[in-house]
């Protein structure tokens, strides 16, 4: 994980780079997302402007269907929180796909998009009573539950609605992720699941509960990883926990192994899905011939990632003695991943027809923030008012957009085969200040 506080000189060839990327690929030497060219889009929309493919999204999502088809009974639960746009969820769910969430915004998005209730698991740490009763009568097909207080609180909701809740109890396997210390989840030391220690009584105490209906074991371990390692080191230790827990009478439906698998932005080399798949695929059809347990799994960034990219033009460059800015009209504000989190994403040109020499840039926003940039010290060839696209933005970057500097949030455009259209509309001033008075 790249520190943020140094950044090396990082000189990416685009046409390498794109060659990892299906749907994204240069034509001459025009950029084009899905058959579509990122320089008519940003033309056609403005910048700074998120793009999707469709068919990325679709091709993300089965390999995780055929990877795991050795399995009798798998639910791919795309994880909303990732991207959340409606068309993204409805393409998911045309397409077969069930939904994680981790908020009531999020199940109401997935019911609005056209998702099944019934293939939703709600994940998350504090849901409410009213998440809580909303979920039940919309019917989702699984609570993981997060922590014993919350075992109790769904059986009193589900008691009052005279309705059962379907739980899983997320378990917190405490392996190490070896992902950045902010989207690592599965270490004994993190707000989430329920300690390993704790989870035999936990599971207990929801036996003794009315209106509960135990069907699985949960967990979630980090995101962004890139190894194959943790994802068994966490089975074998919730293998250990199913044992246990079909000894002592409690039996289970499913395992749900929560999302996590990484991407490529530059030069990582995550494990594809069929290998994730073959480093568990032993073990769980085990789990699937000892107990008939089925599997979920919660990938999000895996899908959505590398099916978008957002696309932003040069507006001002400035060299100074010591470093040369590009500024740019997309920001921290449009994509915090970089400022959060020192992301490290590629940033490539859109045309590749070159009127300048190569230098060195950090390409930043303009809002008032030194944190605000996108990256730093990369080698390009730079014009005021050419467009450069930002790879790997479809996960973690509309959805973490804000509003800060009074900045309206991208338009999004979903492209499919050379088509395109909006699925969200740049926001106006006036939806900034709607509810506010003065
Ligand atoms: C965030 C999250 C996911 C998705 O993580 P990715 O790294 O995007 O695959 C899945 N499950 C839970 C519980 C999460 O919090």
């Amino acid at each position: 994980m790249a520190d943020s506080t140094e950044h090396p000189i990082l000189t990416i060839d685009p046409r390498t780079h794109v060659a990892d990327f299906p749907f994204i690929h240069y034509q001459d030497d025009t950029l084009f997302i899905d058959n579509a060219s990122t320089k008519t889009l940003a033309q056609t929309y403005g910048t700074p402007l998120y793009v999707y493919s469709k068919n990325a999204l679709l091709a993300n999502y089965r390999a995780y269907v055929e990877s795991f088809a050795p399995l009798s009974d798998v639910k791919i639960c795309y994880a909303v929180k990732s991207n959340s746009n409606l068309a993204v969820l409805a393409t998911l769910a045309h397409a077969g796909a069930g939904f994680d969430i981790v908020s009531s915004g999020e199940l109401a998005r997935v019911l609005k998009a056209g998702g099944q209730a019934d293939k939703v698991v709600y994940s998350g740490v504090g849901k409410t009573k009213s998440d809580i009763a909303t979920a039940l009568n919309a019917g989702v097909g699984c609570f993981n539950v997060e922590a014993v207080s919350e075992i109790e609180l769904i059986s009193q909701v589900a008691s009052e609605l005279g309705k059962t809740a379907p739980i899983a109890l997320r378990i917190n396997p405490d392996v190490d992720a070896k992902t950045h210390p902010y989207i690592s989840t599965g270490l004994k030391d993190n707000k989430f699941g329920i300690s390993h220690d704790n989870a035999l009584d936990a599971y207990r105490f929801a036996s003794s509960l009315p209106n509960l209906d135990i069907i699985g074991i949960d967990c979630h371990i980090g995101s962004q990883l890139t190894d194959t390692q943790p994802f068994v080191d966490a089975l074998d230790k919730v293998i250990e926990m199913i044992d246990e827990l079909f000894a002592q009478g409690i039996s289970l439906r499913h395992v749900d192994l929560g999302g996590g698998l990484g991407v490529r932005y530059t030069d990582e080399t995550p494990a594809s899905v069929s290998e994730y798949a073959n480093a568990l695929l032993p073990k769980l059809l085990d789990l699937q011939e000892k107990y008939g347990l089925g599997l979920h799994l919660e990938p999000g960034r895996n899908i959505s990632a590398n099916a978008g990219v957002l696309l932003t033009n040069v507006d001002v460059l400035k060299p100074t003695e010591h470093k040369n800015f590009a500024i740019v009209d997309a920001s921290m504000c449009e994509l915090m991943r970089p400022a959060l989190y020192g992301s490290v994403m590629a940033v490539i040109p859109a045309d590749l027809t070159a009127t300048t020499t190569p230098q060195v840039w950090d390409i930043v926003g303009s809002v008032c923030e030194s944190s605000d940039f996108l990256a730093k010290n990369r080698t390009l060839a730079l014009n005021v008012g050419d467009t450069l696209a930002i790879t790997g933005a479809g996960a973690y970057g509309f959805v973490m957009a804000s509003n800060y500097n009074t900045r309206p949030r991208p338009a999004e455009i979903m492209c499919d085969d050379g088509s395109h259209r909006v699925v969200r509309e740049r926001e106006s001033l006036d939806d900034l200040w709607r509810g506010e008075s003065v």
